[in-house]
């Protein structure tokens, strides 16, 4: 079968593989859709944590079955989404159903190869059934899920007033989260662009260009009492760092981007706030199963967010320039036969 494997940092090659014979609960998944995701984009760039090469990626995966275990509820043709996070179920957070932040956790497409071939073998347990949707909606509930695992972190309501930090994907799906939990959102981002496709798309409260004088801003879209929660979803150290100090008293942070470095904050700063600091990372299978439940009551608009479709014969050659900010990519969708 067809496969696109990452040899280096920068470097993809279509290789011929063997299709993958599942093993004892494992069912084969025909892949139909990839959604491309800072992750892979990271990876492809060489500044990943956790990442060694060479590597299939693609964890943003939907498809149809091709074949169950013995047994297995599904059936033979039936279209799913991949849940890519696969948990041990014994380690100290598994025992606490917090699966999405396993100390053994595997990511499909990061710890281990990934979707960017024609089928996939994946344990019964990431397989989930979403009839309704379009296989090139369901590749985006994965990166949605991240956006809405943050928001059920922070415990965000209407009473709250939150500032996403990055325009991207993922502070995308964190934003229309928000919006389902009835909070305003004002949405900050270096690029006036994605700040303008925000104001169009989301009845967002305000936009902030990160460039300006954010602080001031803010403290004019809140009346002076700044946001009273704050998800980063910008990889940006200074970005995450300002947090600490555009925050409402009382207030919370959650920290979705991971970056390869310190984060320093001043502790009056912090402490006078009573602040919360949140890490948030994946998304459990509640997370999932909300992030559909939006989508098919229209809640959450997921296709708005593609910005360039490719055929998977051509992803090769398309990918640099999905890297490359100009060519004004939020989301790319790989799509197969
Ligand atoms: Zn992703
Ligand atoms: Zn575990």
């Amino acid at each position: 079968m067809k496969s696109i494997v990452c040899l280096e940092p920068g470097k993809l090659e279509s290789q011929s593989i063997d299709k993958p014979t599942p093993g004892a609960g494992e069912v084969l998944v025909k892949i139909k859709a990839i959604g491309i995701c800072g992750t892979d984009i990271h990876a492809y760039g060489g500044n990943q944590p956790y990442f060694q090469y060479p590597r299939v990626l693609g964890h943003e995966l939907s498809g149809v079955i091709e074949s169950v275990p013995e047994g297995s509820d599904l059936k033979v043709g039936q279209a799913v989404y991949v849940i890519p996070y696969l948990s041990c179920g014994e380690c100290v957070a598994c025992r606490k159903g917090k699966t999405n932040c396993c100390s053994n956790i595997e990511v499909i497409g990061v710890h281990r190869d990934g979707g960017m071939c024609e089928y996939l073998s994946v344990p019964e347990s990431a397989v989930v059934t979403a009839e309704g949707l379009e296989f090139s909606e369901m590749a985006l509930i994965e990166c949605l899920a991240i956006g809405a695992h943050a928001v059920r972190r922070a415990e965000i309501s209407s009473d709250d007033t939150v500032l996403v930090l990055g325009a991207g994907p993922i502070g995308i799906g964190a934003l229309q989260f928000s919006q389902v939990q009835g909070a305003k959102v004002i949405v900050s981002d270096l690029s006036e662009d994605k700040l303008k496709f925000c104001r169009d798309e989301f009845n967002v409260a305000g936009t902030v260009n990160g460039k300006s004088d954010v602080r001031a801003e803010l403290e004019k879209l809140t009346d002076g009492d700044f946001p009273s929660v704050i998800i980063d979803c910008t990889g940006s150290v200074k970005a995450m760092q300002s947090a600490f100090y555009n925050l409402a008293h009382g207030g919370k942070i959650v920290f979705v981007s991971v970056v390869k470095a310190d984060i320093t904050f001043n502790d009056p700063e912090f402490h006078k706030r009573e602040t919360t600091l949140l890490g948030s990372r994946n998304a459990t299978k509640e997370d999932f199963e909300h992030v559909v439940s939006c989508m098919k009551d229209g809640s959450v608009k997921g296709h708005s967010i593609v910005t360039h479709k490719a055929k998977f014969d051509d992803m090769i050659e398309l990918f640099p320039t999905w890297v490359n900010p100009e060519t004004g990519v939020i989301k790319a969708v790989v799509e197969l036969d």
